[in-house]
């Protein structure tokens, strides 16, 4: 088994729930008390949301490449960057550290292949909706069409985020917002719904759409699961 390295804390809210969905896979696919071999990094999410608002990417990128070669220099095989927003600067990170690193994009469309799903709706952050480094690696290396909400669906999902889901506030109404704008994306012709921000799926479910649902930080979390035991068998 090979051992992951985690780089999260964007927020950690989500990040426990990498931790507990592959350790919790690891256990199922190998048996017995077996749990994965990780090594975590938390960044301190303030630091992060600064940069991010000051649109400081290039001092984000800095933070993170160094984040990455600790990891790496740790003994991690493999790197899990636990944050959709923050793989605006997965090139750099790739190109500063030698070990393999597993696209959440790539994990998220491989899923949405196997559902058969060709036109997606992307939920996340403004930086993800509203940048193409996300949607357009969906495009040109997937071959998916994808729609996001539009300005006032982007602010809302923008602001749940940030002023609920990463503070640990999982809240009814803001569930039903979030419903209004899936169902929005849906009726412009979206056949599935990424949850692409790691928090979303702590406040909306499956069963709640009434499409194909695509939970990334799970999807992300299995897809680091495969690539660890890829090796061992
Ligand atoms: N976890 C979120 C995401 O998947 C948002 C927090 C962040 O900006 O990293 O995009």
């Amino acid at each position: 088994m090979r051992r992951i390295g985690l780089l999260g804390g964007m927020s950690w809210e989500s990040s426990i729930e990498y931790e507990r969905i592959i350790n919790t896979e690891v256990r199922e696919r190998c048996g017995g008390v077996t749990s994965a071999d990780l090594v975590i990094r938390s960044v301190d999410f303030s630091v992060i949301e600064s940069l991010q608002a000051a649109d400081q990417w290039n001092e984000a990128g800095d933070l993170l490449v160094a984040e990455a070669r600790l990891l790496e220099a740790a003994g991690s095989e493999l790197l899990v960057l636990c944050t959709n927003t923050m793989h605006r600067l997965a090139d750099r990170i790739m190109a500063a550290i030698s070990i393999p690193f597993i696209h959440i994009a790539d994990a998220t469309a491989a899923a949405i292949h196997r559902a058969g799903v060709d036109t997606v709706g992307l939920l996340g952050t403004r930086y993800t909706m509203e940048a193409d480094f996300y949607a357009g690696r969906l495009r040109d290396e997937h071959d998916l069409d994808v729609i996001v909400p539009d300005a006032d669906g982007r602010a809302l999902v923008h602001r749940i985020i940030y002023d609920e889901l990463v503070r640990g506030v999982v809240d009814d109404g803001s569930r039903t917002e979030m419903l209004g704008v899936i169902e929005s994306l849906v009726a412009d012709g979206a056949g599935g719904i990424i949850a692409g921000c790691t928090e979303i799926e702590l406040l909306v479910t499956p069963s709640e759409v009434t499409v194909p649902y695509f939970p990334t930080a799970r999807l992300h979390a299995l897809a680091a699961v495969d690539a660890a035991l890829a090796s061992s068998s």
